[in-house]
């Protein structure tokens, strides 16, 4: 097992991060920015190196700084999170190449899922289900409106390089081909340097819902279930659950087969998710996510296993040691990303924490490196806590879920949690009756 790993991230997950090797005798490196030097991870981490000015292309993106920090302090491996340098496939080799582990799956299946195009193609090979689209990039509007009219209007106009719900554009129709396919190019190319699109047949009513699988470098392939996380807002979840309310468990099982027989098709290893959309009882792959997820601890209340204890044993070259029938799933999981923004406007609202008081009890988690006199720095994501809550069964999670959210106190900034507030008392999604758009209306209607 590993002597030392160093977290190349910051907030709520290197502070998860942390947790899971201090529980494994596994010292931890902190690497922080000039504005982080106050965070809870850097506290409590047993070594911490600053590794540069607050922008993040300067700090948590410095692969030279990270590295440097790496060797400085003697590390053996290096945990990414997620975001930052997570799906970076030239990172994870260079870690390899410095002589440490990367825990993570190989560079070359994060370059392969880290291009949607050919992460389509090679799910499509390995026998998952794909949405229906073009085939590969589209470089022109006459190629943008052939495949418009071969696929069907409406379409989804997405960037491969793609992440976070950016530069993503719908087309109803071959007029409004030409202006989105060029504001996706242009968008995508701002966003990621690569202005390069695909196109996918545009879903109606779809629920967002992902498998969470495990493997390790010696075959053995798991999944632990699905997620729901349908509710979302400008394409970005806002509130996850597991199991989903709409999967019974045939459907479950079924889907979870074909996930693993993919990634075992595949040679992956390490943690992953698959992550497709669910339309009148059919799944579509969508992409594949070669990390951690933010969403990962609701698995963890349904299963019960660490998965960033699991991360770190595989990186190690332990084996899974359980099969997919020692696998069990117990009761439901809901969590509640809690952002600093307007509830209203959903600008973000850095700033420092005036009075602090997170809930508790049976079945409540708080994911969150927040504390009284905490100040939020504005250069970085607003998600500043995940309130997760199990329960027996929907309903006992959903009455936790509304007292643990009755109890949190954040002051001195805008939160969300109002919005989480009026979203748990509502019928639709008491009734588990929401797909992807949903959220949206709901949001519209209490504006
Ligand atoms: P990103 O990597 O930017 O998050 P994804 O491919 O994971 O992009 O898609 C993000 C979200 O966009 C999905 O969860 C879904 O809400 C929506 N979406 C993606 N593809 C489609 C599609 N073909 N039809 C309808 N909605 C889609």
């Amino acid at each position: 097992m590993f002597e030392k790993v160093l977290i190349a991230n910051r907030g709520e997950i290197a502070l998860r991060i942390h947790r899971a090797c201090r529980e494994m005798g596994i010292r931890t490196v902190a690497v922080h920015s000039t504005a982080d030097t106050d965070a809870m991870h850097v506290r409590l981490a047993d070594e911490a190196v600053c590794i540069g000015p607050p922008q993040a292309r300067d700090s948590y993106l410095n692969k030279a700084a990270i590295l440097s920090a790496a060797t400085i302090t003697g590390a053996d491996a290096i945990h990414p999170g997620y975001g930052f340098l997570s799906e970076n496939a030239d990172f994870a080799q260079m870690v390899e190449e410095h002589g440490m582990v990367f825990i993570g799956p190989s560079p070359d299946h994060i370059r392969l899922m880290g291009d949607k195009i050919t992460a389509k193609q090679a799910a499509k090979a390995a026998g998952l289900p794909v949405v229906p689209g073009s085939e590969g990039s589209i470089d022109t509007i006459e190629q943008a409106l052939e495949n418009g009219e071969a696929i069907g209007y409406p379409v989804l106009i997405k960037a491969t390089a793609g992440g976070g719900g950016k530069g993503m554009k719908v087309a109803r129709n071959a007029e409004e081909m030409v202006e989105a396919w060029k504001m996706a190019r242009n968008e995508a190319k701002a966003a990621f340097g690569n202005g390069d699109v695909y196109m996918e047949k545009y879903l109606g009513r779809p629920r967002h819902i992902e498998i969470q699988i495990l493997a390790d470098n010696y075959g053995s392939v798991v999944h632990l279930g699905e997620r729901d996380c349908s509710l979302q807002r400008k394409h970005q979840k806002v509130l996850e659950e597991a199991p989903s309310p709409a999967l019974n468990a045939d459907q479950r099982e079924k889907i979870g087969n074909t996930a693993c027989s993919a990634i075992a098709k595949l040679g992956y290893r390490n943690a992953g998710t698959i992550e497709f959309l669910y339309e009148n009882g059919e799944f579509y792959f969508i992409e594949m996510n070669t990390r951690l997820q933010v969403e990962h601890p609701i698995t963890e209340a349904i299963t019960g296993i660490d998965l960033v204890r699991e991360q770190i044993r595989i990186a190690a070259g332990a084996p899974l040691g359980y099969t997919q029938s020692e696998v069990r799933f117990a009761g439901q999981a809901i969590e509640c990303r809690i952002n600093a923004e307007d509830p209203q406007t959903f600008v973000p609202c850095p700033g420092r924490i005036e009075g602090y008081h997170a809930p508790g009890g049976l079945g409540v988690r708080v994911d969150s490196g927040l504390y009284s006199g905490y100040r939020i720095p504005p250069h970085y994501d607003s998600m500043i806590a995940k309130l997760i809550v199990h329960g027996n069964s929907r309903n006992e999670a959903l009455m936790r879920l509304r007292r643990a959210l009755g109890e949190y106190v954040i002051e001195g900034v805008k939160t969300t949690l109002p919005l989480h507030n009026r979203l748990v008392q509502d019928s639709d999604f008491v009734n588990g009756d929401y797909d992807i758009h949903w959220l949206e209306r709901f949001v519209e209607r209490n504006n």
